[in-house]
């Protein structure tokens, strides 16, 4: 029998090495042990044969695990991608609060428990407009909660055309059934009337609930129910109005050419009862959802025994409560990285894209469109400008830069690999022209 290699050859070798800093010591020694081993269980002894086998393994191991990766597709809001970037100060919050402790669940005033749902509560008040709010870890469980709280066992009316599943198997029908609510459709798939609502009120009804419908619209022959309608049927009967917007974007896009989408400020000065967003679409924070509102519609959403399952930690809070403050200080335009990719003049990304064709020849800059994603205007379109790729197989391209050390996400168009520079964060320009350098040269 060929003898077996020993473990410090295989581990020192250059081919195994470089795996110690990108996935720690342990685990490749692990893999060693088991890749010897199983050479020990076969006879075959071959010494490349067991480091190439090694080697697989390892690069497999560092592919599944979370990693930072360019997004060259143009979609700012990609779930796949992790959504919104953070801002500096919102990591820098977070570093400080996550590395001691904290007042959490703690008044310092009075020395005794305090809430950490409602730690975020001044700023979001202030931003929103609404008399208090709480915060949760995604808008899904925040509508659940809302749901749960208000709707067990009794009825909710939704317009038809709202109900819609916003990817990721989210659907208002599935959350409402789950939350033991019965669902009351009303209108038809493209007119709804707030009549309808009327007509389907009985004493069952718990809640009236408004839905954004996000990446999916209806267009030509169509009327929805607007929010002020639908509150001032609320408080004629007395049931309070539910908006699920989903983005929450607090600023008017209109300024950055973009349709125009409901703000959360619309929502909450229209009247509606309870709105609930999500932290990492449009506003640039850390994943999150958000309950604002009126106070007697909040109180009892805290005392929901639910909530405990829905808990934000500390790293959220504190890096929401910094994206938060960019609004309340006006500092937006410049510290949040989605503000800063939906502003982007074309002439600023021409001249990023200046640096691409300086080091890359067989690359050209085309207009692109790029798009907000995230469910809410995921439809909506953004001129932009991308690094086209435009000789050779665009998929095999794709793949290769898919497997880079430095992963760069781009897509496949009409025959050429396009990356999208808006949304390339501006100081990963040097990043990732030094991967595609390392791509595009011949081996
Ligand atoms: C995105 C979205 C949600 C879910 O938000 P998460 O934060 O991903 O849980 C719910 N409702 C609407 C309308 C959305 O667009």
């Amino acid at each position: 029998m060929k003898s077996i290699p020993a473990m410090h050859r295989v581990l020192a070798d250059d081919r195994v090495a470089p795996y110690d800093v990108l996935l720690g010591r342990n685990a490749v020694k692990r893999a060693a042990e088991e890749a010897l081993g199983r050479a020990r269980a076969s006879g075959a002894a071959d010494y490349d044969a067991i480091v190439d086998e090694l080697t697989d393994r390892l690069e497999t191991m560092r592919q599944e695990t979370l990693r930072v990766v360019i997004n060259g597709t143009g979609i700012i809001l990609n779930t796949n991608l992790g959504r919104a970037p953070l801002a500096t100060d919102a990591l820098h919050a977070v570093e400080a609060i996550a590395t001691g402790y904290t007042n959490l669940e703690y008044d310092l005033s009075r020395g005794e428990r305090g809430s950490r749902y409602a730690r975020l509560a001044g700023v979001l008040n202030a931003v929103t407009g609404a008399q208090d709010s709480l915060v949760v870890n995604n808008c899904a469980a925040a509508v659940l909660l809302v749901l749960d709280t208000f709707a067990k066992g009794r009825e909710v009316i939704v317009a038809r055309n709202q109900l819609v599943e916003i990817g990721g198997g989210f659907r208002i029908p599935d959350v409402l059934a789950r939350s033991g609510a019965t669902l009351i459709e009303v209108g038809t798939t493209n007119r709804t009337y707030v009549e309808d609502f009327e007509r389907a009120l009985s004493p069952r009804t718990a809640l009236l609930l408004r839905t954004h419908p996000s990446n999916y619209r209806i267009e030509g022959f169509t009327r929805d129910v607007s929010a002020r309608e639908l509150v001032e049927l609320g408080r004629r009967t007395g049931v309070p109005v539910v908006e699920d917007l989903g983005s929450g974007a607090l600023v008017d896009l209109a300024e950055f050419g973009i349709a125009p989408e409901p703000t959360v400020q619309e929502a909450v000065a229209a009247g509606i009862g309870l709105v609930t967003f999500s932290g990492d679409k449009l506003l640039g924070g850390p994943q999150a959802g958000v309950v604002a509102g009126k106070a007697h519609l909040i109180a009892p959403l805290k005392n929901n025994p639910l909530l405990r399952a829905l808990r934000v930690g500390k790293m959220t809070l504190a890096a929401l409560d910094s994206t938060l403050q960019c609004y309340r200080s006006g500092t937006f335009r410049e510290r949040l990285p989605v503000v800063r990719m939906l502003a982007a003049t074309i002439a600023e990304l021409r001249h990023r894209g200046g640096a691409y064709l300086a080091a890359l020849p067989n690359a050209r800059l085309t207009e692109s469109d790029a798009y907000v994603g995230g469910g809410s205007l995921a439809a909506e379109r953004i001129a932009s400008i991308a690094v086209a790729f435009e000789s050779g197989n665009p998929d095999r391209l794709a793949a290769r830069l898919r497997e880079a050390t430095l992963p760069i996400v781009g897509r496949v168009e009409r025959g050429r690999l396009l990356l999208d520079l808006r949304t390339i964060l501006p100081a990963d320009d040097g990043a990732a022209i030094a991967t595609l350098v390392g791509v595009m040269s011949p081996a």
